[in-house]
C-alpha cells in the first residue's frame, strides 16, 4: 500500500519562505534561473557518474531540460534527465535550507540586512536558498524524481508553509530518470505560462547554461529548442559580449550582481587549459566559511568534474569560475585530483593570471579597485601570510588605512615614498576599527613628528605582521610593542625641537614607585617619547605578542 507521509520543514523555513516572497517580489523570475541551474547540476552530476558506471546513463540519450507550459492548467513544468534524486536525498535537498543549517543561514540575513547597502534582489543568490523561490510564484509544487539506475520513483510536494509530504509513484507516472518539477502557479503569476515571457527570461538568465533547454508551448505539443547548451568558454573572448559574460557569472555563480572582473584565457603549450574565472562585485555570503573552501569548477573536456578541486588558493576563495581542460582523465579520484602536478602547475597559472587582472584595475581604476579591495582585501591579505612565494606581490597589492589617509586607502609604495628619509620602519596599529585606532595614545608621539602610521583593523593583520615581512627592503614595527625611539625624527618645521625628557630624581623616584605597585600587572615601567599629550600607555614587550593579537587569542581560546 502506498501510505503518504507527512513532515515538518527545519525551523524557521517558513518564516524565511514568507520573507523572501514579500521582499524578493521585485524580480520573482529568479526562480527559473534557479530551477534550471539545478536541473544543468544535475545533468553535469549524471555525465560525471556515468564516466565510472555507464549504464546510469542508458535509455534516455543526451541530457536536456524541458519547459512545459500549462496555461488552462496554470502550471509549468521543468524536467531534466540528469541525476535523480532518491527518496532520501529529496528529504536531505529538499527539507533543508541552505545545508548549513537555518539557524546559521538565518543570522546571516539579519547580518546582512543591517548592511547598509543591503539588496533585496541579491537576497536568494546571496544565501543559496536556490529551490525554495519556486514558491514565490507556485501555491504547490510537486517534485517527482527517480535516481538514474534505479526502479523506484518518489513524489515531494508542498505549499511552502511550512511541511512537505512525500510518497511513492508509479514509475510509468516519473521520469525514466531524473526530475519533473510542476509548479502550480499563483493567480498573480499567469505569465510563466506564456511562451514569449518563458522564452525571453530564458535566453535572459540562462542562455549560456552548458545543457540545451527545450521548450513545450502546451502539453502534447512538440519541444522546441531555445538554446543549445553550448559552453561559453570554448568560443573566443572578442565574440563575447559583457552582457553575455554577467549572464554566465550569475548562473554559474549564484550572485546577482555585476562582476568586478573577469579573467578569461586559453593557455596552451606545456599544458592546455581554458579558465574564465570572475571577481565578484560583492562579498559571497560564504566567504568566511571556516572551510575556507574555493568554488572553482573543473571540467575535463567540458565535462564538469567537480567543484572542489582547490583550483585557486584559499585566499582567492571568491572567485568564481571554472577551469576545462583536456590533459586530465575524466576518471580521476579524489585522490588523484589532490595530488596532480598537472593541476598544481594550472592553480599556479590561474593564481598568476587572477592576480595580474587585479593589478591591472588598480592601474587603471582606482575607485573600481577600491572598492574590490574593500570586498577582499581581508582574504587577499591571508596570502601574505600563507604564500611565501608571492608575499611581496601581495604587500604591493595591499592597501591601508593609514594616520594620513582619512577614508581612503594608501598603498606601501605610496608610505615609503612619503616617509622621513631616515625612516627604516613601517609602523603600525593593530586594532578594532579605524576610528578606535585614530584616538589612541600611542599615535601621539608619531603625529607631531609627522610619521604616517598604518591602522590595520582587519583579524589577519595580526598574523601577516608576524611572519616579519619586508617592503622594499622596510619592516614593519607595531608602535604597541617595544620600546620606540622616537627622538632620532625631528618634529617639522617651526616647532621647537624638544631633548629627551632628562630622568631627574623625581622621575627615577616615580618610576620605581610605580614600578612596585605594578609588579604582578606589568614587566617594566619606562620614559617615553610616544606621548605628547596623555601621562601613560601600556604597550607590549619587545618579543611577545602584540596587544591586539593577545585579544584574538584571548577570543578564540574561550
Ligand atoms: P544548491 O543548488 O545551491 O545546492 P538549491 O536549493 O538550489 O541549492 O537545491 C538544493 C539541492 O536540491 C541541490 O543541491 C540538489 O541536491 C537538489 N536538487 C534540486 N533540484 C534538483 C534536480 N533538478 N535534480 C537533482 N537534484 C536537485
Ligand atoms: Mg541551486
Amino acid at each position: 500500500e502506498n501510505s503518504v507521509e507527512n513532515h515538518a520543514f527545519e525551523a524557521d523555513v517558513a518564516r524565511l519562505l514568507h520573507m523572501m516572497v514579500h521582499s524578493v517580489y521585485s524580480d520573482r523570475n529568479v526562480f527559473l534561473r534557479e530551477l534550471i541551474s539545478n536541473a544543468a547540476d544535475a545533468c553535469e552530476k549524471l555525465r560525471y557518474e556515468a564516466i565510472t558506471n555507464p549504464s546510469l546513463a542508458g535509455g534516455d540519450g543526451e541530457n536536456r531540460i524541458t519547459l512545459t507550459l500549462d496555461e488552462e492548467g496554470k502550471r509549468l513544468t521543468i524536467e531534466d534527465n540528469g541525476i535523480g534524486m532518491s527518496r532520501a536525498e529529496m528529504i536531505e535537498a529538499l527539507g533543508t535550507i541552505a545545508r548549513s543549517g537555518t539557524r546559521a543561514f538565518m543570522e546571516r540575513i539579519e547580518a546582512a540586512k543591517s548592511e547598509k547597502n543591503y539588496n533585496d534582489t541579491q537576497l536568494i543568490g546571496q544565501f543559496g536558498v536556490g529551490f525554495y523561490s519556486c514558491f514565490m510564484v507556485a501555491e504547490k509544487v510537486d517534485v517527482v524524481s527517480r535516481r538514474a539506475g534505479s526502479s523506484e520513483a518518489w513524489r515531494w510536494s508542498s505549499d511552502g508553509k511550512g511541511s512537505y509530504a512525500i510518497d511513492a509513484v508509479e514509475p510509468v507516472d516519473a521520469p525514466a530518470r531524473g526530475t519533473r518539477i510542476t509548479l502550480h502557479l499563483l493567480d498573480d503569476a499567469g505569465t510563466y505560462t506564456s511562451r514569449w515571457t518563458i522564452e525571453k527570461i530564458i535566453k535572459d538568465q540562462s542562455g549560456h547554461v552548458p545543457v540545451p533547454i527545450m521548450l513545450v508551448e502546451k502539453p502534447g505539443a512538440e519541444a522546441v529548442r531555445v538554446t543549445d547548451g553550448s559552453a561559453l568558454w570554448t568560443r573566443s573572448k572578442s565574440e563575447i559580449s559583457a552582457e553575455e559574460y554577467t549572464d554566465f557569472y550569475r548562473s554559474l555563480s549564484g550572485q546577482y550582481d555585476e562582476p568586478a572582473l573577469n579573467v578569461h584565457f586559453r593557455a596552451e603549450g606545456r599544458h592546455e587549459y581554458t579558465t574564465l574565472a570572475f571577481v565578484p562585485g560583492s562579498q559571497p555570503f560564504d566567504m568566511f566559511d571556516p572551510d575556507r573552501k574555493g568554488r572553482m569548477k573543473l571540467y575535463v573536456k567540458r565535462v564538469f568534474i567537480t567543484d572542489d578541486a582547490d583550483l585557486v588558493p584559499r585566499y582567492l576563495r571568491f572567485v568564481r569560475g571554472l577551469v576545462d581542460t583536456s590533459d586530465l582523465p575524466l576518471n580521476m579520484s579524489r585522490e588523484m585530483i589532490q595530488e596532480s602536478p598537472i593541476l598544481s602547475a594550472i592553480r599556479k597559472g590561474v593564481t598568476s593570471r587572477v592576480l595580474t587582472a587585479i593589478e591591472k584595475l588598480a592601474e587603471s581604476d582606482a575607485d573600481g579597485f577600491a572598492k574590490l579591495w574593500e570586498n577582499f582585501g581581508p582574504v587577499l591579505k591571508e596570502g601574505i601570510y600563507e604564500d611565501f612565494e608571492r608575499r611581496s606581490q601581495l604587500l604591493a597589492l595591499s592597501r591601508f588605512r593609514t594616520t594620513t589617509s582619512g577614508e581612503a586607502f594608501r598603498s606601501l609604495a605610496d608610505y615609503v615614498r612619503d616617509a622621513k628619509d631616515e625612516q627604516k620602519t613601517i609602523y603600525y596599529l593593530t586594532g578594532g576599527n579605524p576610528d578606535q585606532l585614530r584616538a589612541s595614545p600611542q599615535l601621539e608621539g608619531f603625529r607631531a613628528r609627522g610619521i604616517e602610521v598604518l591602522l590595520l583593523t582587519d583579524s589577519i593583520d595580526s598574523f601577516w605582521v608576524m611572519n616579519a615581512p619586508e617592503f622594499e627592503g622596510k619592516s614593519f614595527k607595531s608602535i604597541t610593542q617595544g620600546a620606540t625611539d622616537l627622538s632620532q625624527f625631528s618634529k617639522p618645521e617651526g616647532e621647537v625641537q624638544e631633548k629627551r625628557p632628562e630622568t631627574t630624581a623625581v622621575l627615577d623616584e616615580l618610576i620605581a614607585f610605580a614600578k612596585l605597585r605594578l609588579t604582578d600587572a606589568v614587566s617594566d615601567v619606562r620614559v617615553s617619547d610616544r606621548l605628547t599629550e596623555s601621562a601613560v600607555c601600556l604597550v607590549a614587550s619587545e618579543g611577545g605578542y602584540d596587544r591586539q593579537l593577545e585579544k584574538i587569542l584571548h577570543g578564540a581560546g574561550r
